[in-house]
């Protein structure tokens, strides 16, 4: 063990006779929201007298760190337990407007906005999404966790398979585990979870959930995955191609379904929604990272386990296309479709707003 990593133990010993210190009825709420970027995250913390009964009753703070010149507010939307300090604090989704209350813009970190507008528009379809978001595990150095000191037998051109056991195959599950739990804490839809094919990559799974509630749960669970790893000392990478090795890319394949889609006979929606799909390849790609599509021009061409950057591709049960049915859906005839091509660091309000916007032919 390095000496870095020694001293983040010691100091969460430590820790532990202090957060199990007598408090009043105070509540600390702590305030998340997106960076500039639009790609990580931001938090701060206050106290409340009490615990808020919902989301109401958390005040506004404004983001004085971002941008010095100008003022920004920070507008709860989305209130969770905190698995870190427990019951009866908080965390709390914010989205950043601007001092005259509009949203922040394109340019800058709110895309829930326009999407809570999308997501309005097409509430009679009743769209539900379920996100599956990979991570690579990393070291402070940059390099994949555990990388190579522990003689572990990988390589550097290795393929192997997701879900394997037995630390001569994969890093991280104490992370994983971790993560899971606290989210289920938390009060995330947290579905699932899996080791992915690099050792030190890993997959949750958050959904389905109707409307803009996925996005909100997938932030938050990229907050508390961050978090976590604040406290075994790692970092957890969320980037497109994380690694040297370019090879090795993490995605964030995006489900979608429709009340039409979900019923019997729904297949025949589900093949509709993918022809609409492939006349948009190319907006979608635009939206499906945080750099216009350079993230992904590089994840999708050295990748054989998704599609081509260039066009688009659809096919049952298979791993190589842009969106695919999954086998069990088109074995049941209803059900959702999977489309493969967001990268890990996607912003999720934007895949999911251009989803609903090229299926529903909406647009504001
Ligand atoms: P894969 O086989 O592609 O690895 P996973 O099991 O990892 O699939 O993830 C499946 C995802 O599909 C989950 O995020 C889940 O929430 C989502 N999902 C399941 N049913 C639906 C549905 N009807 N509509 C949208 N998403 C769904
Ligand atoms: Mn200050
Ligand atoms: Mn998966
Ligand atoms: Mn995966
Ligand atoms: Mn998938």
């Amino acid at each position: 063990m390095s000496t870095l990593s020694r001293s983040f133990g010691l100091h969460k010993i430590v820790k532990q006779h202090y957060l199990s210190l007598a408090k009043g009825a105070e509540c600390q709420v702590t305030y998340i929201w997106i960076n500039k970027a639009g790609e990580n995250l931001l938090c701060k913390t206050r106290t409340l007298e009490m615990e808020p009964a919902g989301i109401r009753g958390i005040v506004e703070d404004t983001d004085n760190f971002t941008l010095k010149l100008k003022m920004f507010v920070l507008v709860p939307v989305r209130m969770f337990r905190d698995p870190f300090t427990l019951d009866p604090n908080k965390l709390v989704l914010c989205e950043v407007l601007d001092g005259n209350y509009a949203p922040t813009g394109i340019k800058l970190s709110n895309q829930r906005s326009q999407c809570v507008k999308v997501m309005e528009k097409v509430k009679d379809f009743q769209p539900w999404f379920g996100m599956e978001q990979e991570y690579m595990l990393l070291d402070l150095d940059g390099k994949p966790f555990g990388w190579p000191s522990l003689g572990l037998p990988f390589t550097a051109g290795m393929t192997k398979n997701p879900c394997t056991v037995g630390i001569n195959n994969m890093l991280g599950r104490d992370i994983s585990i971790s993560h899971y739990r606290a989210c289920l804490y938390a009060g995330i839809n947290i579905c699932g979870t899996n080791a992915e094919a690099f050792p030190t990559q890993w997959e949750f799974q958050v959904g389905p959930c109707e409307g803009i509630e996925v996005g909100d749960h997938v932030w938050m669970a990229r907050y508390i995955l961050h978090r976590i790893c604040e406290d075994f000392g790692v970092v957890a990478s969320l980037d497109a191609t994380p690694i040297e090795e370019k090879n090795h890319t993490s995605g964030c394949h995006t489900n979608f379904s429709t009340k039409e889609m979900r019923s019997k006979g729904g297949l025949q929606y589900i093949e509709e929604a993918i022809a609409r799909l492939s006349k948009r390849h190319s907006q979608h790609l635009r939206v499906y990272d945080p750099h216009g599509g350079a993230d992904n021009m590089i994840r999708l061409t050295n990748q054989s386990t998704t599609s081509s950057f260039q066009s688009f591709s659809t096919a049952t049960a298979s791993r190589k296309v842009s969106v695919r049915i999954p086998d069990h859906v088109s074995r049941s005839g209803c059900g959702y479709l999977e489309d493969r091509r967001p990268a890990a660091n996607c912003d999720p309000y934007s895949v999911m707003r251009a989803l609903a916007e090229t299926l529903n032919d909406v647009h504001i």
